[in-house]
């Protein structure tokens, strides 16, 4: 007969996610799936939680001890008046997407570009490199801030709205030691040839309009460039594609979301979980094929 465990533990540390729609936030089944293959005793739950009850569920889980939570939309920006202190990156955001207890006070991280970095120093040093960013919203302002933060020299920003783009370049040039400048985004647009890094941080390409396209001059992506995409479903995108047609190095937004993954299980658990078992249970439960 089994022996029974003589001093069982029923009480998991907590873990969530609050967003407005939240059902269709993947975050759980990676999250979970970490936990379980590293024998966390930590679960994670999806939270919907409205505006009007952000500062109630905040509570909740501060009252719970809660070993924190990830903010999605609507509350990125919201959440920051209820912490004690934010993390670098995320003060310069001006969003955050995790929340981490730590000690008695209440830490607000932000990973969206975090992730992202990660994945690009595994394979180029983003050190006094030239990007392009096309987009300027929450994904763009994320990555354009840690690459900044991480050494890049130049970034350009290409952008539908003129209004967005220059609150990222004002920020940057202001608050950074990057220089950054605003491009605006005209049909067929080239990408200059002194560019070291391509990232699309737009929504274009997006599960259900996949063949949607950038409308950009894909003859002026040579192949010495990296190209990089935020969309995580479909991860080849028109753009990926096109990219690894050309032999150039990519990383997909899949890998972003995987590492945002890791990022965040390791603030909470102090654990380094295997990317690949959060990579496997987000194509589950994304219906990824290869
Ligand atoms: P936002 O709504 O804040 O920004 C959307 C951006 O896309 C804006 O720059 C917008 O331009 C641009 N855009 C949308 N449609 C078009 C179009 N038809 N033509 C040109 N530009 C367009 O979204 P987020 O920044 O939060 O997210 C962007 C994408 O990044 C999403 O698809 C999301 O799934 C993905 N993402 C991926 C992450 C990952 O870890 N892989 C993390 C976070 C986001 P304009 O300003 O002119 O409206």
């Amino acid at each position: 007969m089994k022996e029974l465990n003589p001093h069982p533990d029923f009480l998991p540390q907590l873990t969530a996610c609050f967003a407005q729609p939240a059902a269709e936030n993947p975050t759980v089944a990676m999250v979970e799936a970490a936990y379980e293959h590293h024998g966390l005793h930590f679960r994670y739950i999806t939270c919907e939680v409205s505006p009007e009850n952000l500062e109630a569920a905040v509570n909740g889980a501060k009252a719970m001890g809660w070993a924190g939570f990830n903010c999605s939309l609507p509350h990125k920006v919201e959440i920051i008046k209820y912490l004690d202190e934010l993390g670098e990156s995320a003060q310069l955001i001006g969003a955050v997407n995790t929340v981490v207890k730590q000690g008695d006070k209440w830490i607000g991280e932000n990973t969206d570009g975090k992730g992202f970095v990660q994945a690009l120093k595994e394979i180029v040093n983003p050190v006094n490199k030239h990007v392009t960013l096309f987009g300027a919203g929450g994904a763009a302002r994320a990555i354009a801030v840690e690459l900044a933060l991480a050494g890049a020299s130049l970034i350009t920003i290409v952008n539908r709205s003129k209004e967005r783009a220059e609150k990222v370049v004002e920020l940057l040039n202001k608050k950074t030691e990057t220089k950054a400048v605003y491009h605006p985004w005209t049909n067929e647009y080239a990408v200059e040839t002194t560019t070291d890094i391509v990232i699309n941080a737009t929504s274009i390409g997006l599960y259900p309009n996949i063949n949607e396209q950038l409308p950009i001059d894909f003859n002026s992506i040579k192949t010495n460039m990296l190209v990089a995409d935020c969309i995580p479903n479909p991860p080849k995108t028109h753009l990926i594609q096109t990219a690894m047609a050309k032999n150039c190095k990519t990383i997909d937004g899949l890998k972003m979301l995987v590492n945002q993954g890791v990022i965040g299980i390791k603030h909470w658990t102090g654990t380094d979980v295997e990317p690949a078992i959060i990579h496997s249970a987000l194509k589950k439960a994304l219906n990824i094929k290869d």
